[in-house]
């Protein structure tokens, strides 16, 4: 069985939470996208961890976590964030990196930052990973595969020069910054291949022989379907593909293979960084909803930047869903709104003055209006409540309503963001 965890909006949507859930009762969980840009919120036994890198199986004895070859392998820091959650008393986790990921290289996030400079007031606000870059370069057939690594001396010298010429004319004509030595590079690449060694193995080889043997496979995606490179607000959007179809290939799986799409979305909605985001709230209103919001308020689990928030958008949910294929969908963060008298959901978008519920392209979307239906809330805490009988009549007209609206059926509902909250609801 093959299942992937993905977010139906722009991230944040406890995807960590769901996968740790899942996890318990998967032999594999794999990451297939994206890199240490963002974060999964984690809390179990052991504490309460954001991840970057390193898939939410971590905590699991039994689970092999996979860093597949479509993750943007940034390797001092998964070296760094394996460190931490060993010391904060995980027992070391079984952990396997394809032979096939890319390397961020120090010049990835150098580019990062002097483009994001050099574009000023225009910049992406970008988190200056080197994801951007990263990629471009991963397309542009100059970025360095995990295997090169244990190449010969000469086959990656030249292949460093070569890249660096590319990269140097850059630097020194576009940016105006000092120019990077291929010794330099030589060296990052050999403290690299120190760190990967124990972990680097042909994980196509060992995915494929798991799907074989009907083995429990969880795919986790980064982000979410409005961040994805093509159906995403572009150019407000990750670099890479957010979708689960891109599972198969991130991971090295037969597409076929992917059994069940579970997708992630918080009973409101938040977003980090810039971007069309239409059912955003402002002022008191919105700061009351980022200070009850996740476990710790909104606040971004890498950057800790405030997050943008907003009422549950059925427009941008329905099609983030249909994206994602989705065969579930997992709404959390439910108790989050217990303090409201009244919730308001965009049920559609106004844009020139005609009203549509399909998710439009950007230069429309920067036009649309929210049309908000007002709900009743239901002035409680849903905390604890672990039968969906159990929660208030209010609660449950607010996730059937939504569910009505975007089309999929909402079988998960998380209510705490702790492992064990969660409601099942088999529809
Ligand atoms: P991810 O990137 O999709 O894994 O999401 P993040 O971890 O960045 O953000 C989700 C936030 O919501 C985290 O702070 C979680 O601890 C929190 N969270 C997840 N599920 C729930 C829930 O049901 N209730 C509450 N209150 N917080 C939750």
């Amino acid at each position: 069985m093959v299942k992937a965890i993905v977010g139906a909006n722009w991230g944040d949507e406890g995807k960590g939470k769901i996968t740790d859930m899942l996890a318990a009762e998967s032999d594999v969980v794999i990451r297939f996208q994206g890199g240490a840009n963002a974060g999964h919120t984690i809390i179990n036994k052991f504490g309460r961890f954001a991840l970057h890198l390193l898939p939410s199986g971590v905590c699991h004895q039994h689970t092999v976590n996979i860093i597949g070859n479509g993750v943007a392998l940034d390797l001092f820091k998964f070296e760094k964030e394996l460190a931490d959650v060993v010391a904060q008393g995980v027992p070391t986790p079984k952990i396997l990196i394809s032979e096939r990921a890319q390397l961020i290289m120090p010049y990835h996030v150098l580019f990062d930052v002097y483009e994001e400079e050099r574009l000023g007031g225009a910049a992406f606000g970008s988190t200056k990973s080197g994801i951007a870059p990263f990629y471009s370069d991963k397309y542009s057939k100059i970025g360095f595969q995990v295997n090169e690594l244990f190449a010969d001396e000469d086959y990656l010298r030249n292949k460093i020069r070569k890249v660096l010429d590319i990269k140097n004319t850059l630097i020194k004509h576009l940016y105006n910054k000092p120019e990077i030595s291929e010794q330099e590079i030589f060296d990052y690449l050999m403290k690299c291949k120190e760190i990967v060694t124990p972990y680097v193995a042909n994980t196509f080889e060992l995915l494929q022989r798991a799907v074989r043997e009907n083995k429990n496979i969880l795919l986790e995606g980064q982000l979410g379907s409005l961040k994805d490179t093509d159906f995403g607000i572009y150019p407000m959007v990750t670099s890479s593909s957010t979708l689960a179809g891109y599972g198969a290939v991130g991971a090295g799986i037969p597409s076929r293979a992917i059994n069940e799409v579970i997708t992630v979305t918080k009973a409101y909605s938040s977003a980090v960084g810039a971007g069309e985001f239409v059912s955003e709230i402002f002022g008191d209103e919105a700061d009351e909803l980022r200070k009850r919001g996740g476990d710790k308020g909104e606040f971004g689990a890498t950057t800790g930047r405030p997050r943008r928030v907003g009422w549950f958008d059925c427009v941008a949910t329905r099609y983030g869903c249909m994206a994602q294929g989705t065969t579930k969908v997992a709404m959390t963060c439910l108790d989050v709104l217990g303090y409201l008298d009244e919730i308001p959901v965009c049920v559609g978008y106004e844009i020139d003055g005609k009203i549509t519920n399909e998710f439009p392209v950007t230069h429309l979307l920067s036009k649309a209006k929210p049309v908000l239906q007002v709900l009743p809330g239901w002035k409680e805490n849903v905390r604890g409540i672990t039968s969906y009988e159990e929660l208030p009549e209010n609660c449950r007209n607010y996730i059937e309503f939504i569910e009505g609206q975007i089309g999929f059926p909402i079988d998960i509902v998380s209510n705490g963001p702790g492992r064990d909250e969660v409601i099942y609801r088999e529809s």
